[in-house]
């Protein structure tokens, strides 16, 4: 039992819903009909409860998107019109943000994941350190690390990106901060020092201005509950890190990573 679009069905303006796709249904960027895959199919269909005319964007998460409406929905599956195409870039940050972040117990690092990416997050690298307590077995990290690319790819599809934040396995903090020692293009590195917390001489915005340049790619550096070690903030400074504090309160890692996203975003980014 489906429904077909008569013709040039009306296109009823319920919102455009967004889909997250495979990136081969946008691959050849003409407009003409596709037809959904199975799981995607049965989302409009039995989830969102979709109908013909309804309409659509289709996003790849890897930055590209199309535009349309449902023209036909059966057993066969779900048919999209397409009619135009984008790129991510409108709903992207001018700066460019990886969070590196001491992996939280739990839901917490669920919750970080969904709202950096909101954010506009471009990378988030979970890592391992010495207070940190999670340690996911060698033969599990890679199905951790599909699932929290599926939490931010919904994240960024509720949020109108079209590109998901990538996120990697986690790794020693160590190995973290020397491998991103050799990236070229990173303008800055920021670590949230809970040990300055209050210290007025190590203010964000003073980091920033002693930065010279305008920055477009920043690292971010946030600490698990139990917060770094000293060995470790020393280590960070060697990787040319400047500590900075969030203001007198001790907030949860969370909360800090939260703050520094939006504070980033804010002064460099595309917030306000
Ligand atoms: N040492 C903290 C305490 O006494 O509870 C534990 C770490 S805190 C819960 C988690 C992380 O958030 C810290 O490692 C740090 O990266 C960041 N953070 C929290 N409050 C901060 C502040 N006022 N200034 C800078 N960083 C802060």
């Amino acid at each position: 039992m489906g429904s077909k679009d008569p013709g040039k069905g009306k296109h009823k303006s319920k919102g455009t819903r967004r889909i997250v796709v495979p990136a081969d249904l946008l691959a050849v960027m003409s407009p003409g009909e596709v037809t959904l895959g199975r799981r995607e199919s049965h989302y409009v269909r039995h989830v969102l409860r979709m109908t013909v005319g309804d309409d659509v964007e289709l996003m790849d998460g890897l930055g590209t998107s199309g535009h349309g409406h449902i023209s036909a929905l059966d057993d066969c599956g779900v048919r999209v019109e397409l009619t135009e195409f984008g790129q991510a870039s409108a709903m992207e940050s001018p700066l460019k943000l990886t969070l590196i972040m001491g992996m939280p117990k739990g839901p917490r690092w669920d919750f970080i994941v969904q709202k950096t990416t909101e954010l506009g997050i471009d990378r988030l690298l979970p890592a391992y350190t010495k207070h940190g307590e999670v340690r996911i077995p060698p033969e599990k990290t890679a199905a951790r690390a599909h699932r929290w690319t599926r939490i931010a790819t919904e994240a960024a599809r509720q949020s109108g990106r079209s590109v998901a934040p990538e996120i990697d396995i986690p790794r020693p903090l160590e190995q973290l901060l020397e491998l991103l020692s050799h990236e070229p293009d990173i303008d800055l590195k920021l670590m949230a020092w809970e040990s300055l917390a209050g210290k007025p001489n190590r203010k964000l915005g003073e980091a920033l201005l002693a930065t010279g340049a305008r920055p477009s790619h920043v690292i971010l550096l946030v600490g698990p509950e139990g917060g770094f070690a000293p060995e470790e903030a020393a280590l960070a400074a060697e990787h040319g890190f400047t500590a900075v504090s969030l203001g007198p309160r001790i907030l949860r890692a969370e909360t800090a990573a939260m703050a520094m996203t939006t504070l980033l975003q804010h002064i460099l980014g595309d917030m306000g």
